[in-house]
């Protein structure tokens, strides 16, 4: 879909001169803030169910023209870039700034959590979970794809191992959340370069003048006030965090924000350059994956790995990327060591040596199975989460502990990452959530 270049969508009203309804409930019944994976999900099940929902997205770009590709390369329009610390190592985090969000720049590997993640987020998860992708499956629909010869090599060395993975596509195209759940196309008033800069109390600062502590709204970067009953922030791990702590919701009044998020580290190997070549057009990155166990030892823990059988070369999917060897990535999806995402959207990644080990390990073994010898390099995954979770930060229905009208409902509230890539996840429990605020006619 294109926007028109007021950033508001085709039939809906440019910034600025935007239908407020100024009713009781403020300008909106609901204000979404954050069009990614989440934001589309909340915005569209909202609307369903008869709020009046505005969904705001900081970035201006309706979407990537690149959108079969990980366009989060040097000259990349839809991406904000968030410096990180990994050990001694500065590297830079880039997150989708454009309806979509993450999801419309990400390898779209759709992958569900498996029961032993949900246990451990509480009783009724597994089947909340359930449900929610259900509903996420029905929109996004993701697909498999044949086995590349990449995907086959490494298979054939880990018998018995390998698992297809599916993928958010169609042909050659990246299917988004945008995409899938259409949030215009149910009433949603989207509206683009809107970059909410924080939360409004009422009383004027965070507590309020008189007992509980109520956000009424959002105030953009260009100072713009927006009311409404409910704000549900869907900014990603990072701009969720940026939003709550410098809005006063932090560690000191009860909420550890940002504090201990997880995402898992991954080691690339280069692997020789000849099978990529056989992988004709713009194949999905990534068709299937091998998922190893460790041996528990004397470490008091068993590591879960996954190799990743990257389909071709990295810079033949992310534009402007300098050539790079082919490589197999081997993450670490059971890590022990917890980062942190600070107020101002930097990222300090966990660099617990018991994964660093774990890993080496595991690399080791691939190159050994594959009969390789090539160079590592150290990377990460891209699947922050967890800088707002539910029972420590939000309840259940992702309501942030102790004040009204304000939830959470993207990445940040996972209780703990899933042993897979999180997307599948976050759209499912956004599903969830979503259906609770809708239950409660929480506007
Ligand atoms: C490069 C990359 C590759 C990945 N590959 C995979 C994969 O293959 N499989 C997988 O499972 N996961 C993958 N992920 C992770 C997955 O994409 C994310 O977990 C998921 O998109 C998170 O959804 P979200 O709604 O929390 O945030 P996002 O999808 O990032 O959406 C957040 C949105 O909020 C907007 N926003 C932020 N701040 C503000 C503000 N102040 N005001 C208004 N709007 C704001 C952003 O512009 C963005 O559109 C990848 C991520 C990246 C970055």
């Amino acid at each position: 879909m294109a926007l028109g270049g007021d950033g508001a969508f085709p039939g809906r009203p440019a910034p600025g001169t935007h239908a407020m309804t100024g009713g009781p409930g403020g300008d909106a019944d609901v204000v979404v803030v954050g069009a990614g994976a989440a934001g589309c999900v909340v915005a569209r099940r909202l609307a369903d169910a008869g709020a009046d929902v505005l969904l705001l997205e900081a970035g201006t770009a309706a979407a990537s023209p690149r959108a079969g590709l990980l366009d989060i390369g040097p000259d990349s329009r839809v991406v904000a870039r968030h410096p990180a610390t990994l050990g001694d190592a500065v590297l830079e985090l880039p997150r989708g700034r454009t309806v979509g969000g993450s999801g419309a720049v990400n390898g779209g590997y759709c992958a569900p959590a498996r029961p032993a993640d949900l246990e451990a987020w509480g009783p009724d998860w597994p089947r909340r979970y359930a449900v929610g992708l259900a509903r996420a499956a029905e929109r996004l629909r993701p697909r498999l794809a044949p086995m590349g010869p990449v995907a086959a090599w490494v298979a054939a060395a880990f018998p018995g191992r390998v698992a297809a993975v599916a993928q958010a596509r169609s042909g050659e195209r990246r299917v988004t959340a945008f995409d899938a759940w259409d949030p215009a196309g149910a009433g949603v008033r989207v509206r683009a370069g809107a970059a909410v800069r924080e939360l409004s109390w009422a009383g004027g600062a965070v507590g309020g003048t008189g007992g509980a502590r109520r956000c009424v709204g959002v105030a953009l970067d260009d100072d713009e006030e927006i009311t409404t009953r409910q704000v549900v922030l869907c900014a990603g791990t990072i701009g969720t965090t940026v939003l709550l702590l410098g809005s006063g919701i932090d560690r000191a009044g009860g909420h550890p924000v940002g504090d201990g998020v997880q995402e898992h580290p991954e080691l690339l190997l280069d692997v020789p350059a000849g099978l990529a070549a056989a992988a004709a057009g713009l194949p999905p990155l990534l068709s299937h994956v091998v998922r190893l166990e460790l041996p528990e030892r004397e470490r008091g823990w068993v590591p879960e790995i996954e190799v990743r059988p990257y389909a071709v070369p990295m810079h033949r999917v992310i534009p402007g990327l300098e050539e790079a060897p082919h490589r197999v990535g081997v993450a670490l999806m059971n890590p022990v060591g917890r980062g942190r995402v600070h107020a101002d959207g930097s990222v300090h990644l966990a660099d617990d040596p018991r994964d660093a080990t774990a890993l080496a390990e595991a690399t080791a073994l691939v190159a050994e199975r594959l009969g390789i010898d090539g160079a590592v390099t150290r990377s990460t995954s891209q699947h922050l989460s967890g800088a707002a979770r539910i029972g420590e930060v939000c309840d259940d229905s992702g309501r942030v502990h102790g004040v009204e009208g304000l939830r959470v409902a993207d990445a940040s509230v996972l209780p703990a990452l899933p042993r897979c890539g999180p997307y599948y996840s976050v759209l499912a429990v956004a599903e969830e959530l979503a259906a609770r605020v809708a239950a409660e006619r929480a506007w």
